[in-house]
């Protein structure tokens, strides 16, 4: 059976480096991405000259409609997903608790939440056994902030990844049955844009003395682990949490 599947925020960062890897590993890869259209034709140009089959699909994941649609559009164009990777996610300027407009928590509620929650919902009724589905293996991207809470920075986003850790542990006992597995990855801290995109692009050469490896990780040290989670090689692993973070 064919190989499929998704990684939302596959544009860039850990999740560009993760759709390299499928493409390498066999998978016919669907990324999707929010805005940066060049950025995700560059993922697929990659893979193209790589052998690769792979599409790219527009679509904010916090939006219940625009996921609907990319889900009919990958059933249509690509076929049956038999892999999802939620890590599409957003991390806000640093702020104290006390600081944060009920906006700014909507919105890192609704991506780095709402979105996981969307596109879970939308693989599981393709996968599960029960649907007469072929069964399938998600892995979310959550961050050791969920353990830490990241004081003084964005407790927010922190709160956030608290959300997923649970939902990967209570979604992984409702569909285990369903021929479907869910763990999650935590990344510690990984060289990435999203730090920039936080208002401290030179966040990873801070935290690196806070490390016990006295070093930030590379995305494809985080895809390594997701490909991982989701081959055959973890096929007795659901509802584990993998810490991705040089042993903080
Ligand atoms: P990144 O380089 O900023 O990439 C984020 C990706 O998510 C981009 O492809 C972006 O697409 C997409 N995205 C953002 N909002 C979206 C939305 N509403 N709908 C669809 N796509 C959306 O981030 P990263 O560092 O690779 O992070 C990836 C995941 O790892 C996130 O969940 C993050 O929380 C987690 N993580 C990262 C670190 C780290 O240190 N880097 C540590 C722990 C966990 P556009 O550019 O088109 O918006």
């Amino acid at each position: 059976m064919k190989k499929t599947i998704l990684i939302t925020g596959g544009s860039e960062g850990i999740g560009a480096a993760t759709a390299l890897l499928a493409a390498r590993q066999g998978y016919v890869v669907c990324i999707n991405y929010r805005q940066n259209q060049e950025a995700a034709q560059a993922v697929l140009s990659r893979i193209r000259e790589g052998g690769g089959e792979a599409y790219a699909y527009q679509a904010d994941v916090s939006d219940e409609e625009q996921v609907v649609r990319m889900f009919s559009s990958i059933d249509r164009e690509v076929g049956t997903l038999t892999a999802l990777v939620n890590n599409a996610g957003i991390i806000e300027p640093q702020q104290r608790l006390v600081q944060m407009s009920a906006e700014r928590l909507h919105k890192v509620f609704a991506t780095n939440v709402v979105g996981s929650f969307l596109c879970a919902r939308e693989a599981i009724k393709r996968m599960s056994a029960k649907n007469h589905g072929s069964g399938g293996s998600i892995v979310n991207v959550s961050s050791m902030a969920s353990r830490l809470g990241s004081p003084f920075e964005y407790i927010d986003y922190a709160a956030t990844k608290g959300a997923i850790d649970s939902m990967t542990l209570g979604l992984s006992k409702e569909v285990a049955e369903e021929n479907i597995r869910v763990n999650a990855v935590r990344p510690g801290t990984i060289y990435t844009d999203i730090h920039g995109k936080a208002g401290e692009p030179n966040r990873p050469e801070r935290v690196r003395e806070a490390i016990p490896m006295k070093r930030a990780g590379q995305p494809e040290e985080v895809a390594n682990t997701i490909l991982w989670l989701l081959s055959d090689e973890a096929s007795y692993i659901t509802g584990a949490l993998v810490d991705v973070a040089g042993g903080r």
